[in-house]
């Protein structure tokens, strides 16, 4: 912000009121113009925001009485011409540092101490005018931290996945596709047509910010010339219109480890969004759903599986033959082996990354018939009668004193 468009500012006429106003009056109307123009109040209306910031910045002036006395002052010595832009300043030797062949040398004007300058001096004697009034001078000129030109990782990206669970146990490699966006292929991110290069704006330097620094308000904003980017583009890459990402389909291998659990998420670094200016690409996180199974379950690095099994066979013991996920094991069952008691099979379960393998844990539980034909029934009752001495529940009367 020069010294310049400082002048062309007219407080009075934002804040709608006259150069006499009193400070209440100006108050009232800086009141009612913030509060009808407050971005919280119009979302999205960027008239609205400039409004605002214009009518804060004018009572940021007009509201300390010694800024507005020499702000007055200022309008007053350089005409009343000045409100028409560059018109008003043309009789004093050119701004913007093209000589100080003017009639004026406002060093001397406002008290600066630096007597006549060598070339350049009305600039100069402008900027500490106002350096000196407002308090910044080029301090904050130059004070935006984000600007759009510095590296910046990519986002992450989350996706989900479902797969079986023996894909679970053993590990699997999914093909995942993936709608993203990613540095577009044409120009490898550049934003620039094969073949151009973008240029540094020069507005911003390649900031990509511009901040004015004004009285006791500083904004940043985006470089109104480059959008924020810090750079010009001047040829457009044809495939993703300049913005170096472009919407891309891409199907990824993924290895999923053994022994991922239902609702894991799995990192695949660099997999996600790509970076802008250079910067690494985000992650890619992967969030497993694993199908249940029929007839296994898991427990940690141990498959559980429930394996019915008769009276007979646990009373009179027997070797059973009890499936894996790969195949099937045999079992023995010693005789007298209680129901629900649980047997472990090493090394049947789930492969560990570390190495090696969980187990295999099969549940014993009697399956009881629902019906039973007279054969069976009559040896059952045969088998009751010769344990009729036997009472399961002995013990409780014991444990429980009765
Ligand atoms: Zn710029
Ligand atoms: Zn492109």
């Amino acid at each position: 912000m020069s010294a310049r468009e400082w002048l062309d500012k007219d407080f009075y006429g934002e804040l709608g009121v006259s150069s006499d106003a009193s400070a209440d009056e100006i108050k009232k109307a800086y009141r009612k113009l913030a509060r009808e123009n407050h971005p919280d109040a119009n979302p999205g209306n960027s008239a609205a925001e400039s409004k605002f910031k214009a009518v804060s910045e004018a009572y940021g002036v007009l509201s300390d009485p010694e800024k507005r006395k020499q702000y007055d002052e200022a309008r007053r010595l350089f005409g009343s011409g000045f409100g028409g832009g560059q018109g008003g300043f043309g009789g004093f030797g050119g701004g913007a540092g093209t000589g100080g062949a003017g009639g004026f040398d406002l060093g001397d004007l406002f008290g600066g101490g630096a007597g006549p300058r060598p070339g350049g001096g009305g600039a100069g004697g402008l900027g500490d005018l106002f350096g000196g009034l407002f308090g910044g001078g080029g301090a904050g000129r130059r004070g935006g931290t984000a600007g759009a030109s510095r590296p910046q990782r990519g986002s992450d990206v989350e996706t989900e996945v479902r797969i079986d669970f023996a894909e679970a146990v053993r590990g699997a490699t999914v093909p995942l596709r993936l709608s993203s966006p990613a540095t577009c292929l044409t120009c490898h991110g550049s934003g620039s047509k094969p073949g151009t290069r973008a240029r540094t704006c020069s507005t911003c330097s390649g900031a990509g910010l511009v901040t004015r620094n004004q009285g006791a308000f500083a904004f940043s904003e985006p470089c109104p010339d480059c959008r924020g980017r810090g750079q010009i583009i001047d040829d457009p890459c044809p495939d993703c219109r300049g913005e170096g990402v472009a919407t891309r389909t891409r199907t990824l291998t993924v290895r999923i480890p053994s022994g991922v659990n239902d609702g894991q998420r799995i990192r695949l670094a660099g997999q996600g969004e790509p970076g802008r200016n250079g910067a690494a690409a985000g992650d890619l996180f992967v969030v497993v759903h694993v199908n249940p199974h029929r007839v296994f379950g898991r427990s940690g690095d141990d498959l559980t599986v429930t394996c019915p099994v008769t009276f007979p066979e646990l009373a009179l013991g027997t070797t059973l033959t009890v499936p894996t996920l790969d195949g099937k094991v045999s079992l023995k069952v010693q005789p007298g082996t209680a129901s629900g008691r649980t047997l472990r099979v090493r090394g049947k379960g789930v492969g560990r990354k570390a190495g090696g393998s969980g187990d295999l844990l099969v549940t014993l539980q009697v399956a009881v018939p629902s019906k039973l034909d007279d054969a069976a029934a009559e040896a059952l009752r045969s088998y009751a009668e010769a344990t009729a001495d036997h009472d399961p529940r002995a013990e409780w009367d014991e444990l429980l004193g009765r």
